[in-house]
């Protein structure tokens, strides 16, 4: 049952359900016209929000005549994302979807494991979620433009869009607020590749349940280094006030569209407009991408064949 609605599923109805609310959020912020003969790049994990979203954009790409594609990173974390890859095949060769496998030992010569010991002896000041977050978007943004893709489809949901919103604010973050793209980012630079996230209005929780029905739930293996991520807290704080609130993550999630909306302004505009990064020459927001930034303090060496080519 799904406490806010207060809506009651079979099986059967919970998977049209689901795959209806991904349909619809396609049609209303891309539209049918802008998806024909167009190539989505699907940010896979091997989890269950990307491999739900995969399932159902596979489906979906008959009906509406465009490709999807599945782009992986293997960021090198021992016991955990081989796990998730391994899965991750099996489910592509099931759905006939073309899988890219990037590493960051190959892009950035070293693994994450290797980059969260150089980091520790460095005092740990740079935590593994930050390393990963920014070297995974990086890649990501890189391969699927390399490819031809014109959207790069994540499998962030209402929680994790909840959840950033609060963290944003917490921080006191107003250009990272205003920063956070909608179901679908403008292309505010032609080698940035417009995101999608087509699971937006949906749970985690749905996420879940759609999973379990469809028997694409991944084996049970949790990334060791989760305890370090800051938004574990509010994830934990989110899931009781919703509990407590049906509905809450919901209408938090409103709150954003409706704020970011009414701050649209020609500084928005400018704050989101990337320029290139002085180093690789991909977008950045400052003059150094948080990328090149990261790798220099590591003391990872450049390679212009994979950092998107060097500032051209
Ligand atoms: Fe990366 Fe952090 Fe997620 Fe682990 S928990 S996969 S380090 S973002």
């Amino acid at each position: 049952m799904n406490k806010a609605t207060r809506t009651n599923y079979c099986k059967e109805h919970f998977i049209k359900y689901f795959e209806y609310r991904i349909e619809d959020t396609l049609l209303k912020y891309v539209g049918e016209r802008n998806l024909k003969g167009k190539i989505i790049a699907v940010a896979t994990s091997g989890g269950k929000d990307s491999t739900s979203l995969l399932q159902v954009l596979s489906k979906l790409s008959k009906k509406y005549e465009f490709d999807v594609i599945a782009l992986a990173v293997d960021e090198g974390i021992k016991g955990y994302r081989d796990v998730k890859l391994d899965f991750l095949k099996r489910i592509v060769a099931r759905l006939e979807v073309t899988l890219y496998i990037e590493s960051f030992a190959e892009w950035f010569g070293r693994t994450l494991d290797e980059m969260v010991m150089i980091s520790l002896k460095k005092g740990f000041e740079i935590k593994p979620c930050t390393l990963c977050g920014v070297f995974r978007r990086y890649i990501l943004n890189v391969k699927a433009r390399e490819i031809g893709a014109n959207y790069l489809a994540t499998g962030h949901n209402l929680d994790d869009e909840g959840q950033v919103f609060l963290m944003n604010i917490l921080r006191g973050s107003i250009k990272n607020l205003l920063r956070e793209s909608g179901v679908l980012s403008r292309r505010m630079h032609e080698k940035l590749v417009p995101r999608l996230k087509p699971l937006y209005f949906l749970s985690e929780k749905e996420t879940t349940v759609y999973s379990v029905l469809m028997q694409i739930l991944p084996p049970p293996a949790e990334c060791p280094y989760v305890v370090f991520a800051s938004r574990n807290f509010i994830r934990k704080w989110l899931n009781v006030a919703e509990m407590e609130n049906p509905g809450i993550k919901m209408k938090l999630l409103e709150v954003k569209e409706e704020l970011c909306e009414k701050l649209v302004s020609k500084t928005r505009l400018e704050i989101m407009v990337p320029k290139l990064c002085n180093v690789c020459g991909e977008p950045s927001a400052e003059h150094m991408c948080k990328a090149c930034q990261l790798r220099t303090y590591l003391g990872l060496k450049y390679n212009p064949m994979r950092n998107g080519g060097g500032r051209q």
